[in-house]
């Protein structure tokens, strides 16, 4: 039987956060409660309207559609980005994948040769360094730090773009850290992008999701000069509680979405007809439940953070947006465990699982060793319990 698999396999580790899902959902089919902080996703039902648009889909939808997505479901993403980022893109610039990992899976295929350099600052989401490296580019970390915000200066900017480079990515709001840039922040930034010659993929996802009167605003709005080397990339999963539907996007040049549409027609084909009918569906269908949702996670930001910040050992900044929180837990070092001691947030998120079933994610896959994330996107009873669980651990804890 032949063993040896690919080699570009070796440069990739697995996903962080689907790990962290997995051992929760183990710990829980074997009988013991869980707070599920560990993977980024809504808690909530898909709002009523959008299962109802799937449901009629599924009377009539059958048969592959366009592999780009359909022209209505794309028609619908051009109107939402004018209403929710403020430009309006046309559809020969939209392509729709199977959530918007795969987007920017397809992507790093597009734009990676052997060797290029991207850049992502840290913290970063575990799977774009990942992408990168599958495609035999080279990931090229910014460290950024909690006094700034986690957020990239323009001259760290500057400095990690070389020869090599042939992209940028810039996740805001941020996942894992919460971080976001604003106007002026951002304005910064493309004056730096606009002296060079690299693609910026600019990930929105949590573009909605922002808190205390931060606006998101978009950087293809606000520098429309670099359009021309920009891909947004986006999706439903987190806005419209529809992690489970699988429908991301990227806005592109229509060069970029010619290429991505070659990748697709060998591999995916369409993403399912029906979710794309439920996509469409949330887009244009009514605000009132997606604002109700956004309600709710800024009510569960101010509880998850208040609360941790009141466990000794734990320091954590306010968020602007996304739905995670991003503490110091360096001050939980040295807590017996067993026969060992905490000394990484990998320690303290395996230590806190198995002494409190708390699931979240150490700060290490995601570029920020000392820090662990926290999805708040759970009810507010399980983080009240789960925190005043993890405090008194923390104060029994033998040093
Ligand atoms: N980008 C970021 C920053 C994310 O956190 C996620 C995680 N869900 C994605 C992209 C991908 O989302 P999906 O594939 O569910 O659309
Ligand atoms: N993006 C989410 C997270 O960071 C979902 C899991 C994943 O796709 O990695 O937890």
């Amino acid at each position: 039987m032949p063993t040896n698999l690919a080699k570009r396999l070796d440069a990739v580790v697995p996903s962080a956060t689907l790990a962290m899902t997995a051992k929760a959902a183990e710990l829980r089919a074997a009988g013991r409660k869980v707070y599920a902080f560990g993977v980024g996703e809504p808690d909530f039902q898909t709002p009523e309207h959008i299962r109802a648009a799937a449901e009629r889909a599924m009377g009539k939808s059958s048969h592959y559609t366009a592999v780009q997505g359909t022209v209505s479901l794309r028609e619908a993403i051009c109107l939402a980005t004018e209403r929710d980022r403020g430009w309006r893109p046309t559809p020969d610039m939209v392509t729709v994948s199977v959530g918007a990992k795969h987007a920017l899976f397809n992507l790093a295929m597009v734009l990676c040769d052997p060797g290029d350099e991207v850049v992502i600052p840290a913290p970063y989401w575990v799977s774009y360094p990942e992408q990168v490296r599958l495609f035999d580019g080279v990931p090229k970390i910014v460290e950024t730090s909690a006094a700034q915000g986690f957020r990239m200066t323009p001259e760290a900017l500057d400095r990690a773009i070389g020869p090599r480079t042939k992209a940028v990515i810039l996740c805001t709001p941020s996942n894992p850290s919460g971080a976001a840039y604003d106007q002026n922040e951002l304005l910064a930034l493309a004056e730096v992008l606009k002296q060079r010659d690299v693609w910026v993929v600019l990930d929105e996802i949590y573009g909605d999701l922002t808190y205390d009167g931060f606006q998101h605003v978009s950087l293809a709005k606000l520098a429309p000069e670099l359009r021309e080397r920009m891909v947004v990339v986006d999706g439903v999963s987190k806005t419209y509680a529809m992690t489970g539907w699988r429908i991301g996007w990227a806005i592109s040049p229509p060069a970029v979405a010619k290429a991505m549409l070659k990748v697709q027609g060998q591999s995916t084909t369409n993403p399912a007809a029906i979710a794309q009918a439920a996509a469409e569906a949330a887009l244009i269908g009514p605000r009132d439940p997606i604002a109700a949702m956004a309600r709710a996670f800024a009510e569960r930001r101010r509880r998850m953070v208040e609360g941790l910040n009141q466990i000794p050992g734990i320091r954590c900044d306010w968020p602007r947006g996304a739905f995670y929180a991003f503490p110091d837990v360096t001050g939980l070092y040295g807590i017996k465990w067993g026969d060992r001691r905490l000394e990484s947030a990998d320690d303290v998120t395996l230590w806190q699982l198995d002494v409190c079933g708390i699931a979240a994610v150490a700060g290490e896959p995601f570029g920020a060793p000392g820090h662990v994330r926290y999805s708040y996107a759970a009810a507010e009873s399980e983080i009240d319990e789960a925190l005043s669980v993890l405090g008194a651990a923390v104060a029994s804890a033998q040093r």
